[in-house]
């Protein structure tokens, strides 16, 4: 049990949430709406949003993924206690997500901060067309320095397409944009051996270095019943963050200033990510992707991607194959051995029309303003230098 179970990290000032370059915040239904009023926690949420402008103002990326859309909305539409069909709480989530936003809006405005909503299906992170579109917004938005807040588009999402928990939601949104730490704000301060509400002898585990059968098995029972996701969501999410080289921390969010405290060291779990975003990403491209495609870069292409440079229209001599936006291709050097694989920002048909062109023709070329690359850096994996042989 001890050897998936790096050595605690002490008490001191969180070295990897301070350092965060791109911070995912999740915060549960519970922290956010009082269980007993149905009424939104207007300070808790006030002292909230001081931490995360405090984060932006270090420069700092932060994105929120909010519950309590069905809890505020089901109080709003005057739905009674104990548990709803489906339709009562797709309609509750609809009620509910727009008294969300709002509230998100005032606090942030406070800071001078701009909020934007993203409600994001379980189809739009898994269809690669569809994730792609989201993480160019996501993108977009917090380099424009806005806040995204993030919930799942319950309203439309039937019970088999959906997430339903927002942990493991907040979990794909880290991946989607590559983010470097991510917090779930919960009602327990993280994982123990076993059910603390049970158990006296329940330890708590500071650190997690592997997410081995042990510590699911520890996962078991264990959780709180407010909100979908108890410490086995947690656990999922924290599988998906880490592969993605995010880490992940389970903290306790009930008191004020939650981020602050743990900033200051307060009691946490702490999943170790496995390497970082961007090589998990590469990784991603280099091997789980089934090329649909090839193109075939002339001699100074090649140099210039060897160069740690993009790919761009202008040096693609031919287009092979069936491809969507998206999707991932063979790059090839003039002699049509393969050097690496990307993500094509266009579709074989728009590739064809403008390669062999400069950037600033794609507009009169396809009659859209489309990237300025064929592939950018970030979505390209170059084989090393004499690595050939994988060509074939
Ligand atoms: N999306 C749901 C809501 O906003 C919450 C899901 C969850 O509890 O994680 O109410």
């Amino acid at each position: 049990m001890t050897d998936h179970i790096a050595p605690s990290s002490g008490t001191g000032p969180a070295g990897a949430f301070t350092r965060a370059e791109r911070l995912v915040v999740k915060i549960g239904s519970a922290l956010l709406v009082d269980q007993a009023s149905g009424e939104l926690r207007q300070d808790w949420l006030r002292a909230l949003i001081e931490d995360v402008a405090a984060i932006r103002r270090t420069g700092r990326q932060v994105t929120l993924v909010s519950s309590g859309a069905v809890a505020l909305g089901r109080r709003a539409l005057g739905l009674g206690a104990g548990p709803l069909r489906l339709e009562e709480s797709q309609a509750a989530a609809a009620a509910g997500q727009v008294r969300l936003a709002h509230a998100y809006q005032a606090a942030l405005q406070a800071h001078g901060l701009t909020v934007a909503q993203i409600l994001l299906t379980l189809e739009d992170t898994q269809q690669r067309r569809r994730y792609l579109n989201a993480r160019n917004t996501f993108n977009t938005l917090l380099n424009l320095g806005a806040v995204p807040v993030v919930n799942e588009n319950d309203t439309v999402a039937t019970n088999e397409i959906r997430y339903g928990d927002n942990d493991r939601l907040a979990a794909r949104v880290a991946q989607m944009i590559s983010a470097d730490c991510m917090v779930l704000l919960s009602d327990v301060d993280g994982l123990y051996t076993a059910d603390p509400g049970v158990s006296a002898d329940a330890r708590h585990i500071p650190a997690v270095s592997d997410i081995s059968p042990a510590i699911e098995a520890m996962a078991g029972g264990v959780g709180s019943d407010v909100g979908s996701g108890g410490m086995r969501t947690k656990l999922m999410a924290a599988k998906i963050a880490t592969a993605a080289g995010c880490e992940m921390w389970i903290a306790d969010g009930r008191g004020l200033h939650p981020l602050r405290a743990l900033d200051t060291g307060a009691r946490h779990t702490r999943f170790a990510a496995q390497g970082n975003p961007a090589t998990a990403r590469k990784q991603w491209i280099a091997g789980a992707l089934e090329p649909a495609g090839r193109l075939l870069v002339d001699a100074g292409a090649v140099r210039a991607l060897m160069q740690g440079r993009s790919l761009l229209p202008a040096g693609v001599k031919a287009v092979e194959g069936r491809f969507n936006r998206g999707d991932a291709v063979i790059v090839a050097g003039p002699d049509g051995i393969e050097i690496g694989r990307g993500l094509s920002a266009y579709s074989d048909a728009d590739a064809r029309r403008i390669s062999g062109y400069k950037s600033r023709e794609i507009e009169g070329l396809l009659g859209y303003r489309g990237r300025d690359e064929m592939i950018h850096r970030d979505d390209l994996v170059l084989h090393a230098v004499g690595d050939h042989a994988r060509a074939g």
